[in-house]
């Protein structure tokens, strides 16, 4: 494989990386004249310069994707299932250089690189088994001499585009089935770290992927409304924050798209006073602070009900000083930095809102900061929040955690419904008709029994219910499938010379 892109290394390399477009399966370098500059977050120092596209560069991709997908459609699935393997193989084999992208742009842990490369790949391996999930159906003799049987193609081309704090899974979400399905692709990764698209670009040649099947354009809103308005484009998928979800799935639909568009979170951990309190708190900590808060399924507020809180605080509090703060690529280090220096003073500014507001902040994360000029902030605990406050109301992504107290669990649930997202949220209990009545109540799209980060399997679907989710379909798994591809019913009759005969009523089935 040529190294035009080189997997970083331990540190940012002393001189500045450029990452172009992926178009039509070679390096584009961009002409618009428009970059942006992608740190390592850990150092705080640039690393690398991205390209920004104009409307003429992604023009250019959804010409190449175009041209691709006549040939890409017509190839048999057990073709794409073989060319699926191989490159699940092939980045399985290179699961270690994509998680160093990973670390080195995002900042995240390298484990927990590691772990997203995994969860990426396992939606890799259920679009290996796309002949069997593009099946359709078949009624033989619907009518004397008539069959009738459904089948599903593929859109055209399609475009994904993808948030900052999962560079390498989120797209893996979209290009895997879309490409699968027999579409073309055309990705906009975040501009905060584009490094892993473009090298999994590579991977996906080097196993066979047609030139053209998958394309890669970076850049910003320039890009984004390029995409939406497209003629050329049949659909797109989104990732990111709310305000942006809402913007793409207006504007995509608009201009005749079909979009799935997934925002932003508030994902609450509801504790009843009979749960395992160990077992709650270590999931407390580990997902409030997991990726430093920047997963959209991570826990932001833990509501503790009855009298459990002031046991709960207490144990959260006792875990807080055991994580290791520090640069992800150190083995030690438990919790990275955050994406930017704005964002990183964003998220520690909701610490002097609570206080000034009213809640108590019993770990204030500024104390504990590593040295240098990476953008660190130590873990934060705020307890005695209330619903009114910025700290409540705002998705801080980043690891400060809140804890609210509910008298009961009517109140708890209130709660939650009441919130405007509906992403992932959690019950710790011991008590299964609790629990049980809980995801009968709760209005939320992904729910935990005892389980902090209830991201379902590859095979089952991801999404949110409210302003986590605009549109009717979530990411892969089965939805994938129907939201890429469409149905088309064929209803069937040979010629037999013995029955032929003109008949003007209307088609009977009998
Ligand atoms: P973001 O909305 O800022 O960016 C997402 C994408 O939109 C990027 O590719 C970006 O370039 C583009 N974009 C940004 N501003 C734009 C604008 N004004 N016009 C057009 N395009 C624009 O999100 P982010 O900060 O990269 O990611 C974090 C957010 O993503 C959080 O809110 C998090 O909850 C959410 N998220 C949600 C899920 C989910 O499954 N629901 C998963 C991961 C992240």
């Amino acid at each position: 494989m040529t190294e035009v892109v080189a997997a970083p290394k331990k540190r940012a390399p002393q001189e500045l990386r450029r990452i172009s477009h992926w178009i039509g399966g070679e390096i584009v370098p961009g002409e618009s004249g428009r970059s942006g500059p992608v740190y390592n977050p850990a150092a705080g120092v640039q690393q690398a310069e991205v390209d920004f596209a104009s409307v003429e560069e992604v023009d250019r991709a959804v010409a190449a994707a175009t041209e691709a997908f006549r040939a890409w459609r017509a190839t048999s699935l057990s073709k794409r299932a073989e060319l699926f393997f191989g490159i699940r193989e092939l980045l399985h084999q290179h699961r270690e250089d994509i998680a160093r992208f990973l670390t080195s742009e995002h900042g995240k842990v390298l484990s927990d690189a590691l772990g997203e490369v995994a969860r990426g790949l396992e939606v890799i391996e259920y679009a290996c088994g796309i002949p069997t999930l593009l099946k359709g159906g078949y009624s033989e003799q619907a009518s004397t001499g008539i069959d009738v049987y459904s089948i599903r193609q593929p859109l055209g081309v399609v475009a994904g585009i993808t948030p900052f704090n999962f560079p390498a899974m989120v797209p893996m979400w979209m290009w895997a089935p879309a490409i699968a399905c027999g579409n073309t692709f055309v990705l906009k990764p975040s501009e905060k770290d584009p490094g892993a698209s473009l090298y999994v670009a590579q991977l996906l040649q080097e196993a066979g992927l047609p030139n053209g099947v998958f394309n890669v354009v970076h850049g910003d809103k320039v890009a984004v409304d390029r995409i939406l308005e497209h003629p050329g484009i049949a659909a797109v998928s989104f990732v990111g924050s709310t305000p942006i979800a809402r913007y793409v799935y207006e504007n995509g639909t608009k201009a005749g798209k079909r979009v799935q568009a997934l925002g932003g979170a508030k994902n609450h951990m509801v504790v009843l006073p009979d749960a395992d309190l160990d077992m709650a708190a270590d999931a407390a900590v580990s997902a409030a602070y997991g990726s430093a808060g920047e997963r959209c399924m991570a826990i932001s507020a833990v509501v503790a009900v009855g009298d459990v809180g002031d046991r709960l605080v207490r144990a959260i509090e006792q875990r807080i000083p055991k994580v290791k703060v520090g640069d992800g690529f150190d083995p030690e280090s438990e919790m990275g930095p955050l994406i930017t220096r704005e964002h990183r003073d964003k998220v520690a500014s909701y610490l002097d809102k609570g206080r000034e507001q009213g809640a108590k902040v019993v770990v204030d994360g500024r104390e504990t900061v590593p040295e240098g000029d990476g953008f660190f902030l130590g873990v934060s605990l705020v307890d005695e929040v209330t619903p009114e406050m910025d700290c409540y109301r705002d998705e801080i992504f980043g690891p400060v955690l809140s804890v609210v107290r509910a008298k009961t669990y009517d109140e708890a649930v209130g709660l939650v419904n009441e919130n405007p997202y509906g992403n992932g949220v959690a019950i710790f209990t011991r008590d299964g008709g609790a629990a049980r009545q809980f995801q009968f109540d709760v209005q939320v799209g992904m729910v935990g029994v005892n389980v902090p980060i209830p991201v379902p399997v590859a095979y089952y679907s991801f999404g949110g219910w409210k302003s986590s989710l605009f549109g009717d379909t979530h990411a892969y798994g089965p939805e994938s499938i129907n939201f890429y591809t469409r149905g088309k019913v064929v209803t069937s009759r040979w010629p037999d010379p013995a029955t032929s005969k003109v008949d003007l009523g209307f088609p009977q089935t009998r």
